[in-house]
């Protein structure tokens, strides 16, 4: 990993308060480059593992610093500001996120290296990780992380030709300062997060901050596959490219399984085995539009295509076991996600269940001839039950993940279907600490059947 000069900050002062994922590297890492760096978090716990960084409870006392870093789960405006933020906007200090602190250094420490940011309801880490992908492959030194980690002031120094690939949360764009984007993609937009951003208007506009300050220089990549996203591509300054998974118009499209842009075919989507389906075309859309504006030939962006992993939890196939795929779809925990999963398979075995969202699995009625059988697990498999019986699916309550997985392995094999998906529908916290956790014991369970044997 190249450094940042020891120096580049010495000098600033800066808060950090919440010292998760991004709040911990980001203390290290100012302090690193010179800064001094008060940090603070409210659990106890959080603080007892802050080890040798400087604390100081900053509800009290004088509140003299360049910057407050605050993590991303913070509030600084709704529902309401937390103190500690509240001080920050009263004395007059702004408040950071860590993307642009990374900016700041990187242009500091005289690096011309680009930035790309990658924001939208959905698909931003698909996109993030499929575009440092064609730019690895391509030769281009890159880093990529922010929202999907690791946390932007955990990325090093590049040179001048290195790109930096961000996903931007909203929260993350509320508090940028000077970061311009030489390329900036906003996918879709559903609503998400509204009681953080007051209402869609107020995320709307969060949202649209990834272009702020790009020139005609610059490029502006806009999803038009939904409306509220396809308004923002108006009056925006910088070169425009609009992408959609299906819609011919759009400057980046796919009709017939073939991705294009204007100047011809760049790839045939099944030839991606990681990026299934009409809206990981829309995620490819996107990346090769900033791949090709960042100087990518057509074929490397198609090799990358071709060959990039997909990440955990997102259609990960996890095993092949006697012809039957098991694919891991943690990540889908509202009916939508599952929907997207749903579309790709003609027949299929479905695990689902959990903590169900508002509405449950009603909008996934007209994909329910898909499956031969349900597995439901969680607290609210009675609920999902309820929508099963109504149409008529066949399915078997087994509680918990270890009962579904060779349940449903059964069932694929008694009926001949190639696919058991994991896709629950449902948040995990009921039996999970989270989605990564109930995917990874899917995945365990799976290799186990693979080896004749419980995992
Ligand atoms: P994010 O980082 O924005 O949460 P991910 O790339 O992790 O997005 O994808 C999460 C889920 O969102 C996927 O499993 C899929 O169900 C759905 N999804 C991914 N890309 C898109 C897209 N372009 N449009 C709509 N839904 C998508």
């Amino acid at each position: 990993m190249s450094d940042f000069p020891a120096n580049l900050f010495s000098g600033k002062r800066f808060a950090v308060v919440g010292l998760g994922k991004n709040g911990s590297p980001a203390a290290r890492t100012l302090a690193a480059m010179g800064a001094q760096v008060t940090a603070w978090d409210d659990s106890a716990a959080a603080r007892a593992a802050a080890g040798d960084l400087t604390l100081r409870d900053l509800r009290d006392g004088a509140f003299d610093f360049d910057a407050l870093v605050l993590s991303p789960g913070i509030p600084h405006t709704l529902p309401r500001p937390h103190p500690i933020a509240a001080r920050a906007l009263a004395a007059g200090v702004p408040v950071l996120s860590d993307a642009e602190l990374l900016f700041q250094a990187v242009r500091l420490a005289g690096s011309r290296a680009r930035f790309v940011g990658i924001t939208g309801t959905n698909g931003k880490s698909t996109t993030t990780a499929l575009l440092a992908h064609v730019l690895e492959g391509a030769g281009v030194p890159v880093a990529a992380g922010g929202n999907l980690g690791p946390a932007a002031l955990a990325l090093p120094l590049l040179p001048h030709d290195g790109v930096y690939v961000l996903e931007m949360s909203s929260y993350m764009l509320e508090r940028l300062a000077s970061l311009r984007f030489d390329a900036a993609a906003m996918l879709n937009l559903s609503a998400d997060h509204i009681d953080r951003h007051g209402d869609m208007a107020g995320y709307v506009r969060a949202k649209r901050a990834v272009f702020d300050r790009q020139t005609a220089a610059d490029l502006a990549v806009v999803g038009v596959d939904d409306a509220l996203s396809c308004e923002m591509a108006a009056g925006l300054p910088a070169q425009m490219k609009t992408v959609s998974g299906t819609a011919a118009e759009a400057d980046v499209h796919c009709v017939d399984g073939v991705l294009c842009d204007q100047a011809g075919p760049i790839f045939r989507m099944a030839d991606a085995r990681a990026l299934p389906g009409a809206h990981n075309a829309q995620n490819a859309a996107a990346a090769s539009a900033m791949a090709l504006f960042l100087g990518v030939s057509r074929a490397d962006v198609a090799r990358g295509l071709a060959s990039y992993p997909g990440l955990p939890h997102r259609q990960q196939l996890v095993a092949t076991i006697d012809g039957v795929r098991f694919i891991n779809d943690s990540k889908a925990t509202n009916a939508d996600a599952t929907e997207r999963a749903l579309v790709c398979y003609d027949r299929l075995i479905w695990i689902a269940g959990g903590m169900a969202k508002a509405g449950g699995i009603v909008p996934l009625a007209p994909l329910f001839p898909r499956i031969t059988r349900a597995l439901l697990i969680g607290r609210d498999a009675p609920v999902l039950a309820e929508t099963l019986t109504a149409h008529h699916v066949p399915f078997d309550m087994v509680e918990t993940l270890e009962a579904a997985v060779p349940a449903a392995f059964a069932a694929a094999r008694a009926a001949q279907v190639p696919v058991v998906l994991l896709s629950p529908a449902c948040a995990s916290w009921d039996q999970f600490t989270g989605y990564d956790q109930r995917g990874d014991r899917f995945g365990e369970l799976a290799r186990g059947l693979a080896a004749g044997g419980a995992a």
